[in-house]
This record gives C-alpha cells, structure tokens and sequence, in this order.
C-alpha cells in the first residue's frame, strides 16, 4: 500500500512527503486524527520510507525487478524491499499487540511483572503501544526508548519510535519529554493521538502536530464503493454515516453485527415508549449473558442504542438531514413521535447507567431490562 492508497487528507500526505524527499522531517511529531483516520497506517508509511532500501541511492536495488517509478518529486516506499517487507508485519498493531501479550503471559511471574509491551518487527523501528491491563504508556516503556534512541541506525536508515496512544502515565510522560527536548539527527518520534490536548503542554510544543481530518460522509461512501463492493448502498451509506470520518472505521465496519445489535436495541426502545409487549423485551436482553463474549455483545448494543437515540434527537428537533441510521428512517420517526427532548436525555442517561453497572459486573440483562422499564414508567 503505498502512499497514493492513503485516503483523504491529500494536503497533509504531500506536505509530509515533501519533507521526506527533502530530508526535513521534524524529529518529533504529533499525528491527530479521529479513531480510524489513518494515523498508524500513516506512521508505518513514514517508517517504511524513512527505511526503504530503494529510496537510499547508496545502495544498489536489492532486486532485479525494476520498482514502479515513483510520483515526480515525492518520495514513495517500494512495498518489495526486505525493510518495507519486515516493517508491513507490523501493519496490524492489533494482532502483533495480542501476540506480545500472550508471550508475556506464558512468563514466570516474577519476569511477566518486569516485561513491558513493545512492538518491533525492524531493528531500527519500534513501535510502543499502551500497555496492558491498564492500557497507559508506562515509564519503563518510555526508558526503553531513552536508553536506545542514541544508538545508531543498524540498517544504516532512519531510527522511528511510534508510541500508538497518548494515555500516557504521568512519569511516562515525563520522561518522554526528556527525549523530546534533544533527540538524535538519526531518530524520529511519532506521537498518535485522537486529542493533542491530552499531551502536556510542554510536549505538544516541542512537537510539530499534523491533524487528519474527518472525511465527508459523501467521500467515505466513494471510498467504500471502491473497497467494498460486496456491500449494499445501503450498508455503505450506513457504515460511512457512523465512521465519525475515519476510513479505517468505515472499512472495519461489521455491518452484519451491527445489523443484529440495533434490532435488538429497537426493542428495547418500543418497550420503553410503551409501544411493546414487554415479553419481547425479556426475551431479547436474556441473550446478553456474562462474560467475555456478552460484554462485548452488550457494548455492541449500548453503541448503536446511542446512534439510535442521536437520531431521535435529529428527527425531534427538525434535523433529519443529519440521522445516520437512514434505512429505518421511518421506524425512528414513528418512534420520534412518541418522546420529547427530556426524554431523550432521561435514555442517553439511563444507559450511562447501564454502563456503570457493566463495570460493576452487575446482571446485563437485569439492568438492560431496568433501563427499558424506568423510561416506560416515566412516560406513563
Ligand atoms: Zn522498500
């Protein structure tokens, strides 16, 4: 996937690729952008280009087979080189992260309590993630790559750390500052975030930040007929409108389970405004069980009882231009007709609850049933 893959924000892709191809590639950036923009793809590209065997003149082509010529003046990854090769394993962060967390927890205690999450598929990449169960960037993941930034290159190419989140814990953070305030000619630190304003301000302004913007709903659908064309208009149209902008939210969009979950979070509306037996009720939230598997099942259904109740506002305050869930439109007006405002805030506060409770670990059907039964009383 080269660079000409990248999706939107064309003005912030050239203007980083031109200061590669001129070798003037800040030291320490900030990359902002929604969940799903596109900003770890983003820094692997960088990393690659930083890297690519190819682009280094000194060297000669490792292949004999020519690579695509690249776009005049801006530099582009070959994709074929042993570099880009062994940095596209680390393409999905995800599924790298999960490994490193099972590798530690096959460890003896005493070595697993030592052992913190990093991510290296390049000798001179290194990719730090927030470390489990916590989920927070911790000192000894930032010490790491204060102790290792000033070595140089092995590769003879461009030494990047990109640090995946910007939950930082508060030592953590600084000592990434330490880092930031001198780091070598040869390294460069990325820094994602969906909100620069969780970094100190002291961090933020040794950084140069490059926002991704959101893409329109208009642009994602475009996108989604190119790279999904197994899916209906309407799955697009519904994926692109609850993308919140991001292209890699849009593409991973599970149409099918998310389908399934707002069927069930409809019945839980209709029983809520009094329009529903309430068996039907009981006999969708008994399928919301404990444990791993319910949970994010219930997760799935607290999102889209959420989506459902933003439209409800959208439809009750004149708005229907802005509903996302557009292939029920009709449903969800009739619904609309039934609530007021107040009662829209009463259900988005009603499942602030229900999310609580999850945390708590209380009965998820229970409290599904709660939150159904509360609002119908108080419309009554
Ligand atoms: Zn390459």
């Amino acid at each position: 996937m080269p660079f000409s893959d990248f999706y939107g924000n064309e003005e912030i892709i050239t203007r980083l690729r031109e200061m590669l191809g001129r070798d003037r590639l800040p030291h320490s950036i900030i990359l902002a952008g929604p969940r799903g923009s596109g900003k770890y793809t983003l820094a692997q590209m960088i990393a690659k280009t930083l890297n690519c065997h190819r682009l280094r003149q000194s060297e000669p082509p490792p292949l004999l087979l020519a690579p695509p010529p690249p776009e005049p003046g801006l530099p582009d990854f070959c994709g074929e080189c042993d570099s880009c090769l062994n940095l596209a394993q680390g393409d999905d962060l995800e599924a790298r992260c999960n490994e490193a967390v099972e590798a530690r927890d096959a460890l003896r205690e005493t070595d697993r309590k030592e052992t913190r999450i990093l991510i290296q598929s390049h000798p001179d990449v290194l990719v730090i993630p927030p470390d489990p169960p916590q989920l927070m960037i911790k000192v000894d993941q930032v010490r790491h790559v204060t102790e290792t930034i000033y070595h140089r290159p092995t590769t003879g190419g461009h030494r990047v750390f990109i640090f995946s989140s910007s939950a930082f814990m508060k030592e953590a953070a600084n000592a990434l500052l330490k880092v930031l305030e001198e780091p070598p000619d040869f390294a460069t630190i990325l820094l994602l975030t969906e909100n620069p304003g969780e970094f100190l301000p002291t961090i933020r302004s040794r950084c140069v930040t490059f926002t991704l913007a959101p893409l329109r709903v208009e642009e994602l659908e475009q996108w989604l007929a190119r790279r999904r064309p197994e899916w209906s208009a309407n799955e697009r149209t519904l994926a692109a409108r609850l993308s919140n902008g991001g292209v890699g939210a849009a593409l991973d969009f599970d149409v099918a389970a998310y389908s399934a979950a707002r069927k069930d979070a409809l019945v839980l509306l209709d029983a809520a405004v009094g329009a529903g037996d309430y068996s039907a009720l009981f006999r969708t939230t008994e399928t919301y069980r404990a444990g791993a598997e319910g949970r994010a099942k219930t997760e799935q259904l607290l999102r889209s009882l959420y989506s459902l109740l933003e439209d409800l506002m959208f439809l009750s305050s004149g708005a229907a231009e802005m509903v996302r869930n557009r292939d029920i439109e009709r449903q969800l007006t009739a619904l609309a007709a039934k609530v007021d405002f107040d009662w829209i805030t009463r259900a988005a506060q009603g499942l602030g609850e229900v999310e609580r409770g999850m945390r708590r670990n209380l009965l998820r059907n229970l409290s599904l049933d709660a939150f159904a039964l509360a609002l119908d009383r108080d419309s009554n």
